[in-house]
């Protein structure tokens, strides 16, 4: 018997995916990927990108407090018996891993069974569809939600590996507020309209923003090259690249030895945070030639509001077809949307 709905991933868009699903008695099997040195190094985890990151302070519903003060100010004493007792103890914002450890259990709550195995191929061209599994096993599926991510482009620096989450992200909405980096000196590597945005964002936080660009001219947008030029917080170093991010094991990140492109002496910066904004690559290696993609291999939604992609009964959820908001919360968002949209499916085909 094929299955009604296989998802694939196991970050938020997953997760979403798999508690509504369940809850629509579709009993819904999980794919997480395989929790091999492989997936960990290319940045394709168990749990997804989220559990690559220390707290999440943007994901509604959790917020970056002390819990019991934060739930006691936010409602109005008559609405206080609403509320359990508070734990006692002091509790700062959720960390990635913790929320998405609560997303997998809530949706576990409802039926849904995970294996943590990588999908390596699949045979979209029948139905039920085929997957072939990493260990030469197979599954079939009658829908299908892709939510396998995006992983974000590190240099492939020994150094950077050694700081990751110590000073050492790809991801400044995700980290920047972050303690450590307030009233420091930080730095972005990237020229295009990411690493503006980025270094545009940190300068909220941090005392000074180098942009290190490995050319003399920024790929991003004439409006967003100006605000990075405008903005007096923001140093953008020219025709650098980088040698070494500099640290020690009690502090992470102090520094950056940057190499001149143009036969400069190298550069040496003091700073506490070094940021990645080089691109993301998405996680559609397995799908080459069987779904519709835009030119940077991100799955295309073929329908507005909706998650169809080119092949009927496959929907595509999270960062793995978004490649311009790239949150947490909207990848759960259209979690949702595609396990609504495989249901509506299945029904419509009688398959449900
Ligand atoms: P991007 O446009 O591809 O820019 C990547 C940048 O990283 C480029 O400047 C590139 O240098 C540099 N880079 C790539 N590999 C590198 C390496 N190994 N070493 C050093 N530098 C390297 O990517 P993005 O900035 O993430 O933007 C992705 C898409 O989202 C774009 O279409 C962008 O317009 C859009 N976006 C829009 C907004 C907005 O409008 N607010 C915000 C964010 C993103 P080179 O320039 O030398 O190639």
């Amino acid at each position: 018997m094929p299955e009604k709905v296989i998802i694939i991933g196991s970050g938020p868009a997953a997760w979403a995916a798999a508690i509504y699903a369940a809850r629509a008695n579709l009993e819904p099997l999980v794919f997480e990927g395989a929790l091999t040195q492989e997936n960990q190094d290319a940045g394709r985890p168990p749990l997804g990108q989220l559990a690559l990151t220390t707290e999440v302070e943007n994901y509604p519903g959790f917020p970056a407090a002390n819990l019991r003060e934060a739930l006691a100010s936010a409602v109005g004493d008559e609405l206080k018996y609403m509320l359990p007792p508070a734990p006692d103890e002091e509790r700062w914002a959720v960390q990635g891993a913790e929320l998405m450890v609560l997303m997998k259990q809530q949706a576990l709550n409802f039926g849904t069974r995970t294996k943590m195995q990588d999908v390596v191929d699949v045979d979209l061209g029948v139905h039920p569809f085929r997957l072939t599994l990493d260990d030469d096993g197979g599954a079939e599926t009658l829908a299908l939600i892709i939510a396998t991510g995006a992983s974000a482009n590190y240099l492939g620096l020994e150094s950077e590996k050694r700081f990751k989450n110590k000073g050492v992200s790809a991801c400044a909405v995700c980290d920047g507020a972050l303690p450590r980096f307030r009233n420091k000196a930080l730095a972005v590597v990237g020229g295009g309209d990411s690493a503006v945005e980025e270094a545009d964002y940190l300068t909220k936080f941090a005392e000074k923003v180098y942009m290190i660009h490995r050319r003399d001219e920024l790929r991003a947008s004439k409006i967003m090259a100006a605000r990075a030029m405008e903005n007096p917080k923001i140093e953008i170093l020219w025709n650098r690249t980088v040698g070494e991010v500099l640290g020690n094991d009690d502090e992470g990140v102090t520094g950056v030895r940057l190499k001149s492109t143009v036969g400069e002496d190298d550069l040496e910066l003091e700073i506490a945070g070094f940021f990645l904004a080089i691109g993301h690559t998405p996680n559609t290696g397995f799908l080459k030639g069987k779904l519709e993609m835009n030119e940077k291999g991100y799955l295309k939604w073929t329908t507005p509001q909706r998650t169809y992609t080119s092949v009927e009964g496959i929907f595509a959820a999270g960062d793995v077809a978004d490649d311009y908001y790239r949150q947490a919360v909207t990848a759960a968002g259209t979690g949702c949307m595609a396990a609504l949209d495989a249901e509506r499916w299945l029904a419509a085909k009688g398959l449900h």
